[in-house]
């Protein structure tokens, strides 16, 4: 069946994108590119001088028209998303702040930054509304979805170089996310920088789950690997029931199904109280050794607010600083980014975003022989990525 002509299916809307405006721009969205399997029309109203002034894409196209037949202040154009096209003149008119995000879909952000490659706009100048459309977006999140929304944002907040949402929503992302983390990108899009992302990213998550382990079961270790006496059997023992009857034990079974933060939430409840004393028969009173007479509550509570704490989120920053395949205007600057090691004060100098040294760790994008190669760093060392990679 042939497509339905454009007379058949009217569907056309005049946006102003300034007033007064002196020419005009109808876009047709092709009927290839539209879901819905209908034409769609609008008329812009714009304003000439205010395109031809603003890139070369804007200023060949207008000239290439003067030469044509059409009349002089009409331009017809094929496009294949009408919504995008509108953010762009308002863009280069100033206007944007006029039009609702609202109408903008998630279709819409991974579609524009293509359309701004055509049009010769840089894309970085979007920042702001892409904050405003992130805004939007999250206040029609349903309490307890959040996960799905920075799943969402998480690499256009990257190709809009918004470094407060990208480092929000790979730290989400990482204490969330049930199991493995792996990259929501719509299938006509192919993003490089999605594989070595999301592999630091699982790798950060897997670091929190072995501070888990470091704290909690290597106090076990410790009290095995000492002399037992009588009161460490029941130790060991009511440690592991107490961690059991707040569902936190066995942990892996926890990462795996309900991610970090539950894991961290479950942990709170623990109570040092319910776990038995060791009654010494000869005394009968209680008796621990030193090891057992250590504050299982003050344990679990420093092992949880680590955790909480240990990982910022990736920052753009650092990322961009050692992408070896940088952004066009972006600059690989791998000096700036191993001078944090000798200064040993801050990890987040010259960065937008605030982060400690797990940041900084997993925020580098360049060759992982490079990190192999680096001397072990301070406390707190951040698991290497060479042993995910
Ligand atoms: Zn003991
Ligand atoms: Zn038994
Ligand atoms: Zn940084």
């Amino acid at each position: 069946m042939p497509p339905p002509s454009v007379e058949d299916r009217p569907s056309h809307d005049t946006i102003s994108i300034i007033y007064p405006s002196d020419f005009k721009i109808i876009v047709t969205r092709n009927y290839l590119y539209s879901k819905d399997r209908t034409y769609k029309k609008a008329t812009f109203n714009v304003d000439y001088a205010t395109l031809i002034n603003s890139t070369q894409f804007f200023r060949g196209w207008l000239d290439r028209n003067r030469f044509s037949m059409k009349p002089k202040n009409v331009l017809e154009l094929d496009g294949s998303n009408i919504v995008t096209f509108e953010i762009i003149l308002r863009k280069l008119h100033n206007t944007l702040e006029q039009m609702s995000v609202g109408a903008v879909s998630l279709a819409d952000i991974w579609d524009l930054p293509y359309l701004c490659q055509t049009c010769h706009v840089d894309c970085k100048e979007l920042t702001q509304w892409f904050k405003t459309w992130c805004a939007h977006q999250k206040d029609k999140v349903e309490p307890g979805k959040e996960l799905s929304y920075y799943h969402e944002v998480l690499i256009p907040s990257c190709v809009y170089n918004d470094a407060e949402i990208f480092a929000q929503s790979t730290r989400a992302v990482v204490y969330q996310n049930t199991g493995h983390i792996t990259a929501r990108i719509p299938n006509e899009y192919r993003k490089p920088l999605a594989a070595p992302l999301m592999r630091h990213l699982n790798a950060a998550r897997d670091r929190l789950c072995e501070i888990v382990h470091q704290e909690l079961s290597g106090r076990i270790t410790h009290i095995l690997q000492r002399p037992l006496s009588p009161c460490c059997e029941r130790t060991v023992f009511e440690l592991l029931r107490e961690l059991q009857r707040i569902q936190a034990w066995p942990y892996d079974n926890c990462f795996t199904n309900h991610g970090i933060d539950e894991l961290l939430n479950r942990l709170a409840h623990f109570d040092a109280d319910r776990m038995h004393k060791y009654i010494d028969p000869a005394t009968n009173s209680q008796f621990n050794c030193v090891m057992c007479s250590m504050d299982w509550k003050t344990i679990v509570e420093s092992t949880a607010t680590r955790v909480a704490g240990y990982f910022d989120g990736l920052c753009l920053d650092c990322a961009l600083r050692t992408d070896e395949n940088p952004p066009p205007g972006g600059q690989y600057d791998k000096k700036d980014y191993w001078d944090c090691l000798e200064s040993h004060d801050r990890y987040d100098r010259k960065c937008r975003i605030q982060h400690g040294e797990p940041s900084w760790y997993f925020s580098f994008m360049g060759e992982q022989r490079e990190l192999q190669a680096t001397p072990a760093h301070g406390v707190g060392l951040p698991y290497r990525l060479s042993n995910q990679c």
